[in-house]
């Protein structure tokens, strides 16, 4: 699941593809694309000139002109492949963005689940988030207030957007181990100064410049996490093996020995 390392580096390929283009068209490939962008919101998009993309959170906003905005939102397992007119549409590709310079751009989504959208002028594509995790403004006061009234586990805490925009179920668990804190303890309660490590350790883990490459999966056989997809493996602090629990319906990796509630 693409999180806000991987949309941010993907969003820099687009960015660097799209910006200051102009689209010639947009072509959806997939029911649920066809859905979420009908041929009439498609053709609005032509000849629109690209004058910005911008990541916030999870989410990719393309500033058009015309001040309306495509919004794209990988969920599980999207991404953009950047390709020349003449190489064949990828077959996991479910819409595509053809430029008037020969630039195609394709979601590529295997499962389909990802959001493309466009939104008119004046209108707010964004639904409520909090500071971006990698923000100067993301602090263990900030994370402090926001957790304050919330008596869930700090794990499904984290990966609420409205709490800190742009960690999922990977670099929660992976800072959570850092940080030695339980994906079970409450919210609430984690003292401040468990709080001043849990920041320290998401910044860490999403600025990680030593991550092997590779979007989400280890390919080369480099071990890429210390928790996540571990489960039964030695935790490279303590020894103990890592256990997997179910939290909010997602599976959660962690050292029940040395992260501790
Ligand atoms: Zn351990």
């Amino acid at each position: 699941m693409p999180e806000l390392p991987e949309v941010e580096e993907a969003m820099l390929r687009l960015r660097s593809a799209i910006e200051g283009k102009t689209i010639a068209r947009l072509q959806t490939l997939h029911p649920s694309f066809s859905r979420q962008l009908p041929a009439a919101s498609a053709r609005r998009l032509r000849q629109q000139v690209v004058e910005r993309v911008e990541r916030r959170g999870k989410h990719q906003l393309i500033h058009l002109r015309n001040k309306s905005i495509l919004h794209a939102h990988f969920r599980m397992n999207g991404d953009w492949l950047i390709q020349s007119g003449n190489e064949p549409v990828h077959k996991f590709t479910r819409a595509l963005i053809e430029l008037t310079d020969g630039t195609r751009i394709e979601l590529n989504d295997s499962r389909a689940l990802s959001a493309l959208t466009l939104h008119a002028a004046g209108t707010d594509p964004l639904p409520d988030l909090g500071p971006e995790a990698n923000d100067d403004s993301f602090d263990a006061a900030q994370l402090a207030r926001a957790l304050e009234s919330r008596r869930i586990a700090i794990k499904p805490a984290l990966m609420d957007q409205r709490i800190v925009a742009g960690i999922g179920n990977i670099y929660a668990a992976e800072a959570l181990w850092r940080a030695r804190i339980s994906p079970t303890a409450v919210a609430s309660s984690v003292s401040k100064s468990r709080l001043v490590r849990l920041v320290a350790a998401i910044k860490a883990v999403i600025g990680d410049e030593n991550r092997p490459p590779g979007r989400y999966t280890d390919t080369d056989g480099r071990e890429r996490f210390e928790a996540y997809d571990r489960e039964g493996k030695p935790c490279s602090r303590c020894g103990s093996s890592i256990a997997r629990i179910a939290q909010a319906g997602r599976s959660t990796y962690y050292c029940a020995k040395c992260q501790r509630t």
